[in-house]
């Protein structure tokens, strides 16, 4: 793509795209803020070889594929063994997934250190147990010597009593750190895991989610399932650049959410194909909708932002399938279909007559 006719806003925030003067208000760094520079520079450095977009999705992958990220850094070394420079294009799909795969490990390590603040709760609660017992068992031995002792035993029942107060608002205050740490924790899980179903270019559900409503149907319901396939994108991409592809893609989000409604749940499936979850609905009312839709969006001529090209009409081919009683099974047959409606000419939605 043209980069000087790209009109995207920089992603990267102010102290990232200026790093010397962020350099300048520093102060001498530690090997730990040496050894991020040395990351940070590496990334660059990777993404200026390749000539990349400075954009959020590449930083992800370069990041991920230099830490050795096994889901990204296979996938780049297999592309860096076919190719001298990789390209926007050929990081585009491991943007989504590879997203997803760092947003899914997130997910991953705040519930495990929401399960260690659980279990240091737990610890406090133990440790508090205990120490009542022990000064139970204290009382009862001062009681035992109180007549013979009454003097010295109260001096040490009121040291004990002092000592418990004290253990018991240590122990409090430690279970009210270790309960707010936990709240921030759950709070930020619950967000990681709304993330992890999300598409970021697009903003719809992802493939994750969508399969996670597919497996959750009520067995024996009506349901049906499309595929949507955005025609000869490939020649967008080539003609107007990458970001214009982009907008592209959300541009035919936008449309099917808004055209679909409530009638279905419209995913990224991956790349440049939507998955379509029509609950409740036939297979022939999932076609008309489709159809609908695919019309919609045939009477629009899109152009080029950046520089006011034609970018012309866009088009998408569809396969549709009734949800039997196997869900994969439906994806499967509705993703034949979107390969018969792609041989027969593109711009079409052809119904599986299978029942999976
Ligand atoms: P067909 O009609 O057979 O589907 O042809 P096509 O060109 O749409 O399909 P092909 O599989 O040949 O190419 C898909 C292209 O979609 C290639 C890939 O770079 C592009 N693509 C995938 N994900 C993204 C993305 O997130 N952004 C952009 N701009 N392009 C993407
Ligand atoms: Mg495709
Ligand atoms: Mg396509």
């Amino acid at each position: 793509m043209s980069r000087a006719t790209a009109s995207r806003q920089p992603l990267l925030p102010q102290w990232l795209r200026r790093p010397a003067d962020f350099a300048s208000t520093c102060a001498e760094p530690g090997p730990r803020e040496r050894a991020r520079r040395a990351r940070f520079n590496e990334i660059g450095e990777f993404l200026f070889h390749h000539d990349l977009e400075l954009s959020e999705a590449n930083f992800a992958v370069a990041k991920a594929h230099l830490a050795g990220d096994p889901a990204i850094a296979g996938a780049v070394t297999a592309m860096l063994r076919e190719h001298d420079r990789l390209t926007d294009a050929m990081l585009a799909p491991l943007a989504s997934g590879g997203d997803r795969a760092l947003r899914v490990d997130a997910v991953g390590e705040l519930a495990e250190r929401l399960a260690r603040e659980a279990a240091e709760c737990v610890r406090i609660i133990a440790a508090s147990q205990s120490s009542g017992i022990d000064y139970r068992a204290a009382l009862n031995a001062e009681v035992t010597v109180l007549s013979s002792d009454p003097v010295g035993a109260l001096d040490r029942l009121i040291g004990l009593t002092t000592g418990m107060v004290d253990a018991t608002r240590a122990m409090e205050e430690q279970l009210d750190t270790a309960r707010l740490e936990a709240e921030r924790l759950r709070s930020n899980l619950r967000r990681a895991q709304r993330e992890a179903d999300r598409d970021h270019l697009t903003g719809l559900p992802n493939r994750r989610h969508s399969e996670a409503r597919l497996g959750a149907l009520v067995p024996g319901s009506t349901a049906a399932v499309a595929l949507c396939d955005i025609d000869d994108f490939k020649l967008v991409n080539d003609a107007h650049g990458h970001s214009t592809g982009d907008r592209v893609l959300k541009y035919v989000a936008r449309l099917l959410r808004a055209s679909l409604g409530e009638s279905a749940i419209v995913a990224r499936y991956g790349g440049e194909e939507f998955v379509c979850l029509f609950e409740d609905q036939t297979v022939a009312e999932a076609e008309a909708l489709i159809e609908a839709t695919r019309e919609r969006l045939l009477s629009r001529s899109l152009a080029n932002r950046t520089d006011g090209r034609a970018i012309g009409r866009v088009t998408f081919s569809t396969g549709v399938a009734a949800v039997g009683s196997d869900t994969r099974e439906a994806v499967r047959l509705a993703d034949e279909a979107l390969y018969e409606a792609k041989r027969a000419g593109k711009n079409r939605t052809i119904v599986s007559r299978r029942i999976s």
